[in-house]
């Protein structure tokens, strides 16, 4: 391992986990993320190719960087994404690799994705019926996802994780359903919090409170409380009392994280990103396609450390939400 300068923020946090936005491009046009006609897509010039992303890694991966996720946008419609993650998952030091995906296209890209040497899926999914899939996601392809689903299942990818992102009078209804699915898969269902955050920002009264669901859960079996791994991320681990898979709660709100955040984040336009709901960005895309070293752009990690804040303020003012998009951000 490299002995150079590594990534500590001003707080003492070690980041070590860099989250890659390929493509603000998605081919659904979920509610609360991307709504059809409401997001400006970025031209191909903006988004940073393969090579540059690949290269940018590197210099984080020398800086301590040894996890790393691919999201987007949907990143699976970015063409050639098979072999970037092949080089990506092989590079020294990133220990590793996952993926997030909406599932959409997923079932024809699992061969190549575990070829590469990824185990871990995020996959999004809202609800389990496909009517409601589609009046979320403005498109009619539950099935699909579904079936790409079961498909990594039975492939062996472990853990997968299910992202359901709770929408007061969308989903609610089906929150228990979902969370029933962990008696048949060992899928670690997560309820995310919504955040309130770019142009599909809705008001305060789409939050839903993590506590909420939690006490409605309850009143199907018990829940029982899992050691908090530090790999686990933000996520509150629990699972009902005889289920074999788990169930999660994201509240990035309501519970704030932060001071256990590892995370950087490279956005699709080639911004570094120290926190998700503070929109202070570093442009890192003008100085590699200016001609910069490797050391300066690993000033520029250094320096995206340094004004990774301690916390976002997302929660003291919902109704002022960050002007960046999720799909840009990657989530
Ligand atoms: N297209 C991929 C997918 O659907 O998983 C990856 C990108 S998506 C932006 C990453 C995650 O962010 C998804 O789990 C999605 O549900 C979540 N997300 C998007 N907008 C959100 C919001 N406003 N609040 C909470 N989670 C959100």
């Amino acid at each position: 391992m490299n002995s150079g300068p590594k990534l500590i923020d001003r707080f003492q946090r070690s980041l070590n986990y860099l989250r890659i936005s390929i493509t603000d491009h998605c081919n659904l046009r979920c509610l609360y993320c991307a709504p059809d006609n409401l997001i400006p897509k970025l031209r191909h010039d903006e988004i940073l190719t393969y090579e540059e992303i690949l290269r940018i890694v590197k210099v984080g991966a020398d800086l301590g960087i040894s996890k790393v996720r691919v999201t987007g946008g949907e990143p699976l419609t970015r063409k050639g994404v098979d072999q970037f993650l092949k080089q990506l998952c092989a590079m020294d030091g990133i220990e590793e690799c996952s993926l997030t995906t909406n599932g959409v296209l997923l079932k024809s890209h699992l061969p190549a994705i575990q070829d590469a040497g990824i185990k871990r899926l995020n996959i999004s999914l809202d609800t389990l019926s496909a009517k409601r899939y589609k009046s979320i996601t403005g498109r009619d392809q539950f099935e699909k996802t579904w079936d790409a689903i079961m498909a990594a299942h039975a492939m062996g990818f472990d853990p997968i994780k299910i992202n359901v992102v709770m929408l007061k009078g969308h989903n609610d209804e089906e929150w228990v359903d979902l969370a029933k699915l962990t008696y048949q898969y060992p899928f670690r269902v997560r309820f995310i919090e919504y955040m309130p955050i770019g142009r599909a920002a809705k008001k305060r009264e789409s939050v839903q409170q993590i506590e909420t669901i939690k006490a409605q859960l309850a009143q199907t079996e018990e829940l029982i409380p899992l050691t908090h791994n530090p790999n686990d991320g933000p996520a509150e681990r629990w699972r009902f009392k005889s289920a074999i898979g788990e169930i999660g709660f994201i509240g990035a709100l309501s519970n704030h994280f932060c001071g256990t955040c590892n995370r950087l984040r490279l956005t699709a336009s080639g911004q570094l990103r120290a926190c998700l709901l503070t929109d202070k960005e570093l442009d890192i895309k003008t100085p590699l396609r200016s001609g910069a070293t490797d050391a300066d752009l690993a000033q520029l990690f250094l320096a995206s450390a340094r004004i990774k804040p301690e916390r976002h303020h997302l929660s003291d003012d919902p109704d002022h939400p960050t002007s960046s998009e999720m799909s840009s951000i990657g989530g």
